[in-house]
């Protein structure tokens, strides 16, 4: 990875600062992902992009600028990708989910605010994402409270575009959802300037679809006992799938998922079929953030789905392909976009029907709901989906936490407590 330096330093990251978080990184991964028994054979692409992660891939964005491209930052499913790519833009997904950037984001944000935000925000004012510093302007929402002020002070160190996400899933609603994508669509437009055409935006439409379809065969493969992937290399795929390049990871993903459908014939599974699925269930998971599912499948379970925005809620749901006009694909892609379950709308029964019906698809044992310290939007939901999971015979544990490791030891055991009465 030194031969990255002269990029890096090019990029303007702290190198220092940015030496440190890699080699914790590379340990951190190395510890997490590399002991895991009978790994699938295609993991290894995945490993490779790890290996790369502020490497090649951030090579080829800079490619990808030279050209005249744009390459646009996001943190929320809401904003939709093949309106970036029909601008001949690439999109990364900024979320973070490093405990390392957020004590620098302490010393400018509230404490009490959600792991995420902070580690994103504070991935940028200490300059050691180079995500972060490649992307020429990222799109916020209007989803939670702490994000939608929190892209008021972001706008302060990189252009900060805003959608407005409607709470509600009414016509009027819908209407204004409707009008947003368009605005955003004019957006890409004029900063790209590149005039959105039907057929490349219907180019862009099949290959996002394409890529969904990829990953919606692994999870289908998960349903199967023996389960022929750990959750926490399922994880890492849906956390990759927010920065690769489009084309090589929708490759790649349907390679592995032929492998494991192969597996799955053969009933040849990485963990003993006698133990415990788990649906994890609740807040999204950015990378490096391993620590949940690390936890259970160290405690004797195994996750077989993730209801969340690194798992069904990322690649349910295509766009409709065939619409003739740029406006009929843009009507489209707002009707996709406006089936996600978010817990910012209210009210979101259509995410405890998904939850229980996960349950069934996959076969779970039981659910963990994953809620990040000061998300108080999926924490007051699960009171919903606590009664629902109640009624409907189906345990369930709540996991509130932060991405320290101080809690790792108590959640440890909770999660083995858990693992117990569900056997
Ligand atoms: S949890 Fe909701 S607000 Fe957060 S990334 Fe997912 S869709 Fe966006
Ligand atoms: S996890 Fe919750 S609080 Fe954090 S950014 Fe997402 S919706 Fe907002």
């Amino acid at each position: 990875m030194s031969d990255y330096n002269e990029m890096w330093k090019g990029l303007g990251l702290d190198i220092e600062k940015h030496d440190v978080l890699l080699n914790a990184l590379g340990a951190i991964y190395s510890d997490v992902y590399m002991n895991q028994e009978c790994r699938p054979n295609g993991m290894g692409y995945f490993d490779f992009v790890m290996s790369e992660v502020h490497g090649l891939r951030i090579k080829e964005l800079l490619e990808h600028k030279e050209k005249g491209g744009k390459v646009v930052g996001t943190f929320c499913l809401y904003v939709p990708d093949e309106i970036i790519l029909a601008a001949g833009g690439l999109s990364v997904g900024l979320c973070g989910g490093a405990q390392f950037s957020v004590p620098d984001a302490d010393a400018v944000l509230p404490r009490n605010l959600c792991p995420l935000i902070k580690s994103a925000f504070g991935f940028k004012i200490s300059k050691i994402c180079p995500y972060f510093e490649v992307a020429d302007f990222v799109i916020g929402e209007t989803t939670c409270d702490g994000k939608k002020k929190v892209w008021e002070l972001l706008n302060e160190h990189i252009p900060t575009y805003v959608m407005e996400l409607p709470q509600m899933k009414r016509e009027t609603d819908r209407d204004l959802w409707l009008k947003e994508v368009k605005a955003f669509m004019e957006k890409m437009e004029e900063e790209s300037g590149v005039k959105i055409t039907p057929e490349v935006m219907e180019e862009k439409i099949k290959l996002v679809n394409r890529k969904r379809e990829a990953i919606q065969r692994v999870f289908d493969a998960r349903k199967a006992n023996p389960v022929p992937i750990s959750g926490k290399d399922a994880l890492l795929i849906s956390q990759i799938a927010f920065y690769d390049d489009l084309e090589r990871f929708t490759t790649k993903v349907n390679e592995l998922a032929d492998e494991l459908e192969e597996r799955n014939k053969k009933r040849e599974g990485v963990f003993d079929e006698k133990r415990p699925r788990i649906l994890v269930s609740g807040c999204p998971m950015a990378i490096p953030n391993w620590k949940l599912h690390s936890v259970i499948e160290d405690s004797g379970g195994v996750v077989v789905c993730e209801e969340s925005c690194v798992g069904t809620r990322y690649f349910s749901h295509l766009v409709e392909e065939e619409r003739p006009t740029v406006e009929d694909k843009v009507k489209a892609i707002a009707e996709r976009y406006m089936r996600i379950n978010c817990s910012c709308f209210s009210p979101n029964e259509e995410r405890i029907d998904d939850i229980i019906r996960y349950v069934k698809d996959y076969n779970a044992s039981g659910v963990i709901h994953y809620t990040l310290q000061f998300c108080h939007t999926y924490n007051v939901e699960f009171v919903r989906v606590k009664e629902a999971l109640k009624k409907a015979n189906i345990p369930v544990l709540e996991i509130e936490t932060d991405y320290s490791e101080g809690d790792v030891g108590q959640l440890k055991t909770r999660v083995e407590a858990f693992i117990e009465q569900v056997l």
